[in-house]
């Protein structure tokens, strides 16, 4: 509320009071002229009374009984009391005949408290001047108002008194006769009328008033509340996003300013991470910007839901998304963060009922190691996801001392893997597949890298090899190796085994591919049926004339063609059709959640369905439990692979744990 809102609240207020206090005002001067009205009627009344009874009064009666109160002499003489008694009867007749009021002539005992002698002298002489003579108010009043002079009787007294003068036939005053009339009843009366009105009246007034002013104030509180509102919209819509509803650029480097304050303060350090989906564009592309910004609002509440309370993130553009991770005391709690973030936009988004997958690179930096000023560290982190990018995506990378040494760390690799080769580091590992009669039908060759430091996983060097162009010399060693190692199993006797091996999009480019298989293959004697290819699905689809092409041909050799990773890559189903592919292998993501998600269990249902119709093999990969397995075989899944049946063993393992157990 404003300071003029408090002020107009509280003109009304002091309005409102006034008022009341005005009714209270009106209601007493209503009071008190209600009752001068009423007592002033009465008066007139009481004068005309006294005025008939003074014309009517026998005057020899009237002087006997006077004489004798003047002197005090006789007054109980038979005569006085005889004149008394008539003039009594005369006045009460009278009195009775004028509308019943009671009229007496004064009395000793009606005189009784006041000083008699005094009184009867203004009885007698009334034509002194009456203020010369001590009366009791009540009489002066009574008198004075015969003169129309305003009078009231009073609760501390309550009686009028009318002295009404008697003539004689020389119209000489001779005497008075009162008439009193007590009003402590009527005061009464009128005052109860008056509370009873005035309670009914301040009753409805306060109530009136009372609606007035809260009114007033809730007007006044809706329009504090809608300019609240306004405001609180105005600073919504100036710090947020519109279409993901997170903050926006310029908030969210607000926000690092302050934090950059407030950690000079001692507060200690904060990283900034920058992030942008990978393969957005071909969403986009493929799907229609409106399941574009969809999956953009989807990817901002998930990183939303795995960030702290203080941590905030905004988006910056398109795809692009900033975080602000507040309290970071060490790198490894902003890569635990990253990795968190990697994981909930790397799994699959249901976005107008399809499923879409997407990645995203992450570039860190920290205060104050990697700038001390926010465009700094925005660059910073931007630098960081620029190598984040060029180390193949899907990954995040620290900036500074960490970047250069990851990017050393990546000619390092680079150099490693060009000589893991010569150095016989690179091994193939064989995962088992099996048919639904549980007999086995084939293997997937993995590649594995054993370095002096460790195993080195695929996902993490097949990127780096593709970046540099190696892919093409190790997917050669690969099909050798895997046709050498199928010629040798055969050779010993294990035959009707089907050898799948992965090959990148990269070989897909590459003129050597076709030549390479068919030599492997000639060289070693394999039978080419016995060999299959995989390229995923979401390859095939970059290049995809290209790779078709290259399908073509490998398939013309007699090669088998396996789609891998299928579901996740938006193949077109008119192209699906018309290239010789063999096999359909559903994504481990499906065959995860293949019980416990209806999207998940419907996808599945679909690739089977799609693949049966095109007359192709179906293989589910990543088959981990019994309830997978029974769901798969019971809805028409040709083979399965997956740790339920066996992991990625070396060669020899292998071989002893399936061809031995035949
Ligand atoms: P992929 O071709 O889809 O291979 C299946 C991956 O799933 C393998 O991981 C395998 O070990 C894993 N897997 C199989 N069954 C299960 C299961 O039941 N549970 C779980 N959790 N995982 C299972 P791996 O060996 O790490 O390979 C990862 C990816 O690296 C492969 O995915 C493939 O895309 C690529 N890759 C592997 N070897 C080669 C290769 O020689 N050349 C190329 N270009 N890529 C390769
Ligand atoms: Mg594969
Ligand atoms: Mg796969």
């Amino acid at each position: 509320m404003n300071k003029n809102e408090k002020y107009q609240i509280r003109l009304l207020a002091l309005v409102l009071a006034g008022l009341l206090a005005a009714s209270v005002v009106f209601l007493i001067g209503t009071y008190r002229s209600a009752l001068d009205q009423q007592q002033r009627s009465v008066l007139d009344q009481m004068q005309l009374v006294g005025a008939f009874v003074a014309d009517n009064v026998d005057l020899e009666s009237f002087r006997t009984v006077a004489d004798a109160w003047s002197t005090g002499k006789g007054v109980s003489s038979p005569a006085a009391q005889k004149a008394r008694k008539r003039l009594v009867g005369q006045i009460s007749k009278a009195g009775r005949a004028v509308e019943g009021r009671s009229v007496r002539l004064m009395t000793r005992r009606t005189l009784s408290t006041y000083d008699e002698r005094q009184f009867v002298d203004l009885c007698m002489n009334p034509s002194d001047s009456a203020s010369r003579v001590q009366v009791p108010k009540t009489l002066w009043d009574g008198y004075a108002s015969t003169k129309a002079t305003q009078i009231r009787a009073t609760d501390a007294d309550p009686t009028i008194s009318v002295f009404v003068p008697v003539t004689d036939a020389s119209n000489r005053v001779i005497g008075h006769v009162r008439i009193a009339q007590d009003f402590r009843a009527q005061i009464r009366a009128e005052r109860i009328d008056l509370l009873r009105s005035a309670a009914l009246y301040l009753v409805g007034l306060v109530a009136l008033l009372v609606f007035v002013f809260r009114h007033f104030v809730s007007i006044i509180a809706l329009h504090v509340t809608e300019r609240k509102q306004t405001l609180e919209q105005k600073i919504h819509i100036a710090e947020h996003d519109a279409l993901t509803g997170l903050y926006n650029r310029s908030y969210v480097m607000d926000q690092i300013g302050q934090e950059l304050k407030a950690s000079r303060n001692g507060n200690g350090a904060f990283a900034v991470m920058m992030l942008d989906l990978d393969n957005f564009e071909r969403v986009n592309e493929l799907h229609g910007p409106r399941v574009g910004d969809d999956l953009l609002k989807l990817v901002g509440r998930r990183i939303h839901n795995i960030l702290s309370k203080g941590d905030i993130v905004g988006r910056a553009s398109g795809d692009e998304f900033i975080i602000l991770l507040r309290g970071v005391q060490n790198a490894q709690f902003a890569t635990t963060v990253a990795e968190r973030v990697l994981k909930v936009v790397g799994s699959h988004f249901l976005v107008q009922e399809q499923e879409l997958e997407v990645t995203v690179s992450i570039g860190i930096c920290f205060y104050p190691e990697d700038g001390s000023d926010v465009g700094t560290l925005m660059r910073s982190a931007a630098a960081a996801l620029s190598q984040a990018k060029l180390l193949g995506k899907n990954g995040y990378q620290l900036y500074n001392g960490q970047v250069s040494r990851r990017a050393v760390d990546l000619v390092r690799l680079e150099k490693q893997l060009a000589q893991a080769r010569k150095n016989d580091e690179l091994r193939l590992y064989y995962q088992p597949k099996f048919d639904l009669k549980k007999k086995l039908t084939g293997m997937e060759a993995l590649i594995r890298w054993e370095t002096k430091e460790g195993l080195v996983p695929p996902v993490r060097f097949i990127p780096v090899a593709e970046n540099s162009g190696l892919i093409v010399e190790i997917g050669k060693w690969v099909i050798e190796e895997a046709a050498r190692q199928l010629a040798e199993w055969n050779k010993m006797g294990w035959t009707k085994l089907r050898m799948a091996i992965n090959v990148s999009p990269i070989q897909f480019n590459d003129d050597s591919l076709v030549p390479t298989l068919k030599k492997a293959l000639d060289d070693n004697g394999v039978k080419p049926s016995d060999f299959e290819v995989e390229i995923t699905e979401s390859a095939m689809m970059q290049n995809m004339e290209r790779t078709v092409q290259d399908i073509r041909r490998i398939s013309e050799l007699g090669i088998k063609i396996a789609i891998d990773d299928f579901g996740t890559g938006y193949s077109s189903l008119a192209k699906l059709a018309e290239i010789p592919i063999d096999t359909l292998k559903i994504d481990k993501s499906f065959v995860d959640n293949v019980i416990t998600n209806e999207a998940s269990t419907i996808t599945t249902n679909s690739i089977i369905g799609l693949a049966k119709s095109l007359k192709k093999c179906v293989v589910a990969e990543g088959v981990e439990n019994e309830d997978q397995l029974e769901y798969l075989a019971a809805n028409g899944c040709d083979i399965i692979q997956g740790f339920i049946f066996g992991k990625p063993l070396p060669a020899d393992d292998f071989y002893d744990a399936y061809m031995k157990k035949r």
